[in-house]
């Protein structure tokens, strides 16, 4: 699709979401008013749990949906809805954690655009090798005779589940970056021998190192999904580029720094019914790329740097608050030696950075050298940095390479 068949799709879209909206308690007044998107408040997760009761359009207390999603997470019985609508629960912190609500018509489409957009149709039976941390009902109802769908429980240590592959020999490997750079590994000495025709990172975001350590292993480009609980977001083109579905979602940029390089997305998706999704602002921040060589006029990523947690924050010299972007960090891990793949880097403390290398520890000292150099082009001074035994991530969780945790 070119520029303007976009524009013209969303406005059209727009006009019978704005319909919709009439639904809901807390749009029903501006939806009625026929305003325009930018007419809208902008939403954080914050405001959208606060206002949840109002922003639904079926009707759906917090609390009750609350116990059904933590009963479903309890008991791992994903199957009980409420008026027909799932309910998930996102990550997060205990008592930070997002409500979400799919009905069964949202499933299927979403099953749709799952199959259509990422995996892609074929008239050949294939395999799907999909590791996943919580079964839900949206991965279940993607099965069709063609697809053989199994599931990998990344509760389960990974070698474990080395011979299972092996047997399965999957046609398409589904996993986040962190599980995939783990069978990489096992890929290397050996013991696990597949050779799928798909691989597709999903959950974490993929660091340009680590994207490139999986295609050499792998031989292949390493597809990518942006998906997260708010909506399905981007999935890659044939040049392995990461391309908003900006046919049902209005993106808007806000930037983060002077140079306009990072943005977080402002999200409005124009197909989700149950809950409105309506310029919801994600704390992911984003490069935008703009020569894909595939042609698509669909706003195009070209990376997702981390999320605004991921931002380490310090005081410099003259007490100023300076933050400083994850990429800075990992240029330095590669500033410092080029070898190093398994590291993970946390703000523990205003002056405390804990620096995690895997079996390189002896070059810790390099990396202390390379870290150093940023905070003193920033004019931050006492951070100790330290090394750390074990790293700052636990299997069946997401792994962040930089972060902040104060
Ligand atoms: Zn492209």
């Amino acid at each position: 699709m070119n520029r303007s068949e976009i524009d013209h799709l969303q406005k059209t879209r727009w006009k019978f979401f704005r319909n919709h909206l009439k639904s809901s308690p807390f749009y029903r007044n501006q939806a009625e008013s026929q305003a325009e998107i930018q007419d809208f408040p902008i939403m954080d997760k914050a405001i959208f749990m606060k206002h949840f009761n109002e922003i639904n359009t079926r009707n759906i207390d917090k609390e009750r949906a609350f116990q059904i999603a933590m009963k479903a997470e309890n008991t791992r019985d994903f199957s009980p809805t409420i008026n027909d609508v799932s309910v998930g629960l996102s990550s997060g912190t205990t008592g930070n954690r997002g409500l979400f609500l799919v009905s069964e018509n949202e499933r299927a489409m979403w099953v749709a655009c799952v199959l259509r957009r990422v995996i892609g149709w074929s008239f050949k039976s294939r395999s799907v090798a999909f590791f996943l941390r919580a079964n839900s009902n949206l991965y279940n109802s993607v099965q069709s005779n063609l697809l053989q769908f199994h599931y990998m429980d990344l509760l389960i240590p990974i070698g474990e589940h080395i011979q299972k592959l092996n047997t399965i020999q999957p046609t398409i490997l589904v996993a986040q970056p962190s599980v995939l750079i783990e069978l990489a590994k096992y890929m290397e000495n050996k013991e696990l021998k597949i050779n799928p025709t798909k691989i597709i990172a999903v959950a974490e975001v993929l660091y340009p190192e680590d994207n490139a350590y999986l295609k050499s292993v792998f031989n292949q480009i390493i597809h990518q999904v942006y998906q997260c609980t708010e909506g399905f977001l981007a999935s890659t083109c044939e040049f392995g580029t990461l391309h908003f579905h900006e046919d049902y979602l209005f993106i808007e940029k806000k930037y983060l720094d002077d140079s306009k390089t990072r943005f977080h997305p402002i999200i409005t998706d124009l197909k989700r019914k149950s809950q409105p999704v309506v310029r919801y602002e994600l704390n992911d921040i984003i490069h935008e790329k703009t020569d894909c060589k595939c042609g698509s006029s669909a706003m195009a990523i070209e990376k997702i740097e981390g999320r605004s947690d991921d931002v380490l924050i310090f005081k410099d010299k003259n007490s100023m608050e300076i933050k400083i972007y994850p990429d800075f960090f990992r240029r330095a891990i590669l500033f410092a030696d080029k070898s190093i793949i398994d590291y993970t880097i946390t703000q523990v403390s205003d002056s405390l950075i804990e620096v995690y290398l895997g079996e390189q520890k002896d070059l810790f000292q390099k990396v202390v050298l390379e870290t150093q150099k940023i905070l003193n082009h920033f004019h931050i001074e006492n951070v100790v940095i330290k090394l750390a035994e074990s790293p700052d991530f636990e299997l069946g969780l997401k792994l962040r390479r930089v972060k902040r945790k104060l």
